[in-house]
């Protein structure tokens, strides 16, 4: 078995606010190991469910550079930096049989909800695919789904687990915290946080015969019409020098894909774009 975990950082325990999550900032360096705590946490839960498993981690925050690679388990490999093929979920291309999401949190505008954002909350108010809002969870389930690897968990606060109901009813969670506010949460302890995730995973990759069957539903098969609403007017100039890319209103910017792939790559491209 080839296990995928894509691990971002707003959902992870003991992080409420920006300063946490951003290099060169707070207590940044500090949660880097926590993060890799809860990653590890999920690599020993994929090794109790078949103790020969491969797994690819792959970085999933901003510079999709956060782990401490040498406190990382060793039976993972790890793969870092940006741009990547895939970006949260590279690595998917390399035949995985499940995925699993760390760290998670809410799409774009849900309220109360820690660090809600959909890719870049400086850039993008919400992504849409076939008229379908997808933040992070649904877009990297809905690649994954392409693909035919089921996500089976996420791990995150309440309001990511309530979201991924509505993306994929059979996926599992674990609530590491309680949102009280875009910057406030109840947190589990990490090690808390850690122990139910190691107990969660080998529960969900047991389970994903069941969800491959459910997330069939995700499969988008044929063109797909991506619709990306965006915060700042500077960011459509820019977004509009993409072969493709039309101006749908003031806000949104409107792409008629190939397929779901393409549309999760001009998302991240028009991001990439406003970000600059
Ligand atoms: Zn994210």
């Amino acid at each position: 078995m080839r296990v995928l975990i894509s691990v971002d950082m707003e959902g992870a325990a003991g992080v409420v606010d920006g300063a946490d999550v951003s290099p060169g900032e707070g207590a940044y360096e500090h949660n880097r190991g926590l993060l890799t705590e809860e990653t590890n946490a999920a690599v020993r839960g994929v090794h109790a469910c078949e103790p020969g498993a491969q797994v690819l981690v792959t970085e999933a925050h901003g510079p999709f550079r956060n782990l401490v690679p040498e406190r990382l388990d060793r039976r993972a490999e790890l793969l870092r930096g940006k741009p990547k093929p895939d970006g949260m979920m590279a690595g998917l291309a390399d035949g995985v049989d499940a995925a699993l999401f760390i760290g998670y949190h809410g799409k774009a505008g849900t309220a109360r909800s820690v660090m809600a954002h959909t890719i870049h909350g400086g850039v993008v108010a919400d992504v849409r695919c076939d008229g379908r809002s997808l933040g992070e969870l649904g877009l990297n389930a809905t690649l994954a789904a392409h693909r035919g690897v089921p996500a089976v968990l996420v791990s995150g606060d309440d309001t990511v687990a309530a979201e991924a109901a509505g993306v994929a009813p059979r996926m599992h969670t674990v609530v590491v915290k309680r949102a009280l506010g875009a910057h406030a949460a109840a947190l589990l302890h990490p090690d808390e946080a850690c122990d139910r995730i190691e107990q969660a995973v080998p529960r969900a990759l047991a389970d994903r015969e069941a969800i491959a069957e459910a997330m069939g539903a995700l499969r988008v098969d044929g063109p797909v019409l991506l619709e990306v609403d965006v915060l700042m007017p500077h960011m459509t100039e820019r977004a509009l020098l993409v072969p493709g890319v039309e101006l749908a209103d003031g806000r949104t910017l409107r792409y008629r894909a190939p397929d779901f792939p393409t549309a999760y790559q001009v998302t991240q491209l028009i991001t990439m774009l406003g970000g600059i």
